[in-house]
């Protein structure tokens, strides 16, 4: 099996009315299927840039970027749409859920594309469900869930299309400490199922529950570093004495 990343010379250059800013200066990568990646760096190092492109939301400007072996660096945007329907599951810092829809609906979303039958959707869109612990809130919209249940529907909106990648850009940046814990151990489980998870994060608490991290600064890798993850699962339960589990507003 080919890599699941293989970046080569990545650079993505944004022009600003007469000026250019280097959001990523040269960037070699390679991930294996299975990881459990953790992507540092301080607010501006190119974190979200390397992510949009990895993820095919974005092009690079200059580079070679082959994902699961084929070449999408030059993709027209309906291929590129294609690819990530079949590939890659995404999570955001602030869920984007829609709001005038129930739980279930919002999590058969991506299958809406697919031209599945409607009792097929409904069964994979409740299994997904079902995987995140939030069966009985199918019928809830997003402003009758916490915001930890939020980011639980948007992981399985993520996962109902059975992508082998699911791609977060600070899954846990709006969630209290023990609701961030809960949405990593789901995080962990899909990697023990064999997903590849790559996860974005400025919180060195986070990526300690990843097997891989990779530090930006100033748009170039500056560190790449193999670890023995946390269990977020005992985190998750060892609650501090008074914590109520409860996520602040966002
Ligand atoms: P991070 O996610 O690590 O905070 P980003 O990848 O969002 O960093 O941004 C890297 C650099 O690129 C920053 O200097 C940012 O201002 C710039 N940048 C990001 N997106 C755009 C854009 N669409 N247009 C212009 N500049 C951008
Ligand atoms: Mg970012």
């Amino acid at each position: 099996m080919p890599s699941l990343v293989e970046m080569r010379g990545i650079t993505r250059t944004y022009v600003m009315g007469d000026n250019l800013v280097h959001a990523l200066r040269g960037v070699d990568l390679t991930i294996e299927h299975g990881s459990s990646i953790a992507i540092m760096g301080t607010s501006g190092s190119g974190k979200s840039t390397m992510m949009n492109i990895m993820g095919c939301l974005d092009q690079p400007t200059k580079g070679n970027y082959l994902l699961n072996g084929r070449d999408v660096a030059r993709l027209s945007r309906a291929q590129l749409a294609e690819v990530r329907g079949r590939m890659i599951g995404f999570v955001f810092q602030s869920f984007n859920l829609l709001s005038r829809t129930s739980a279930l609906e919002n999590v058969e979303m991506p299958l809406m594309y697919q031209g599945l039958p409607a009792a097929v959707r409904h069964r994979r869109a409740m299994e997904a469900l079902r995987k995140v612990g939030l069966a009985d809130r199918e019928d809830h919209h997003p402003n009758q869930l916490s915001g930890g249940q939020q980011q639980r529907v948007a992981i399985a909106r993520a996962l109902v299309t059975d992508a082998p990648v699911i791609m977060a850009d600070e899954p846990t940046g709006n969630l209290d400490t023990t609701t961030s814990y809960e949405v990593m151990t789901i995080l962990q489980g899909l990697v023990k199922e064999g997903k590849t998870v790559i996860l974005v994060t400025h919180e060195q608490d986070i990526a300690a529950y990843a097997k891989r991290v990779i530090t930006l600064r100033d748009g170039v890798i500056v560190s790449d570093k193999a670890q023995e993850p946390l269990d977020a699962a005992a985190a998750a339960l060892a609650k501090p004495p008074g914590a109520g589990g409860e996520e602040r507003a966002p």
